[in-house]
């Protein structure tokens, strides 16, 4: 029942994205030039409904998915997510509901995402400072208010909160330390993550990326680190405490040192297509499946039989040449 595929992945998480726009144009996700006016976002119809979501949700879960976190381009962008989240949250076996965000939304939004049922929140920060994050989001967004949201997610109970902060050579890694000794001051977990070539439009190159051992000796020496054990197989984030007790950060090193060995994601782009890679060029359309009216057993055929078939490993053959390939973009799949 619960499958895994040609690498002796099982399945054990899956990321839902619930819509393609953002609010946000971060340099490095959703620049402006190619995001601009004119860009043509999925139309209303070709999002899967709630319903939709609910069953491809439900239909994971019978397959051994015990995570679940709603993701985008923004997820607060789609109206009325609350109801998705009391919808998921209802389903047996779904243990964990969590949510990725910028933290740009009204904090009385914090209230009703917990009542519905979210359990824990990781919100993207990028710098502490307003000229360097304004000058990533583009949109003229202040840090405060992101602060503000993230306080406010923990004092409702929606942590330890997660911070995400993507490190662009020459743009942010000045930030490093501020966001460092900030989170590790308020108890929140700063997750550092490398600058990635997905997608087709950030024009990333490899100088770009401030690797994960980099990362690390910035931190190490002014607050030196200790390795921690994963908190379960398959986690994204290397962990490391600070030696003095006082708080543990994750390093992400999806470039220099890819974890796809113990990859365990699945990921549903807005409209429906089952995608087993971040960096994947084609997905398996279940949307289709969904409005012919497939039964769960239907959809758990479907899912299991790509799941079975998997055999990517992008970021371990990962070059020069990858990462021109014609990748679907982040906002899309779902980050
Ligand atoms: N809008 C939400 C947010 O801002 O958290 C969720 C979607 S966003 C695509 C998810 C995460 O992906 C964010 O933390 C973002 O910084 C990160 N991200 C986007 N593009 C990236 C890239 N090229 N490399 C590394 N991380 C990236």
């Amino acid at each position: 029942m619960h499958p895994v595929d040609t690498l002796n992945r099982p399945l054990h998480d899956l990321r839902i994205s619930v819509t393609d726009r953002c609010n946000f144009r971060c340099t490095y996700c959703m620049p402006k030039e190619v995001f601009g006016r004119n860009y043509q976002f999925l139309p209303q119809g070709d999002l899967l409904s709630f319903e939709e979501i609910e069953r491809v949700a439900r239909a994971f879960v019978g397959l051994g998915v015990r995570k679940l976190r709603l993701t985008g381009g923004e997820p607060l962008m789609r109206r009325e997510l609350e109801t998705l989240i009391a919808q998921l949250a209802a389903i047996p076996g779904a243990e964990d509901i969590a949510l990725t965000t910028n933290g740009s939304f009204p904090l009385e939004r914090i209230q009703s995402l917990k009542a519905a049922g979210l359990k824990r929140m990781t919100v993207s920060l990028d710098a502490l400072d307003d000229p360097t994050f304004k000058s990533m989001n583009d949109v003229d967004f202040p840090v405060q208010a992101v602060l503000d949201w993230i306080e406010a997610g923990a004092a409702a109970g929606l942590g330890p909160v997660k911070v995400n902060m993507v490190v662009k050579r020459g743009v942010n890694e000045h930030s490093i330390l501020p966001m460092a000794r900030h989170f590790r001051e308020r108890g929140h977990i700063l997750r550092l993550i490398e600058f990635m070539d997905v997608g087709h439009s950030n024009g990333w190159r490899m100088d770009d990326v401030v690797t994960a051992r980099q990362i690390f000796e910035i931190i190490n020496a002014e607050m030196p680190l200790e390795p921690l054990e994963a908190n379960y197989h398959g986690e994204v984030a290397e962990r490391y405490r600070y030696a003095d007790g006082q708080g543990e950060i994750g390093i992400i090193s999806s470039v220099s040192q890819p974890f796809c060995g113990t990859c365990t994601r699945a990921r549903i782009s807005a409209d429906g297509k089952l995608y087993t890679c971040l960096f994947a060029i084609n997905g398996t359309d279940l949307r289709g499946l969904l409005r012919a009216g497939a039964s769960e057993a239907d959809l758990q055929a479907a899912v299991s039989a790509v799941w079975q078939k998997r055999a990517d490993r992008y970021s371990e053959l990962r070059s020069a040449n990858t990462s021109d390939l014609p990748k679907v973009e982040m906002s899309y799949i779902g980050g």
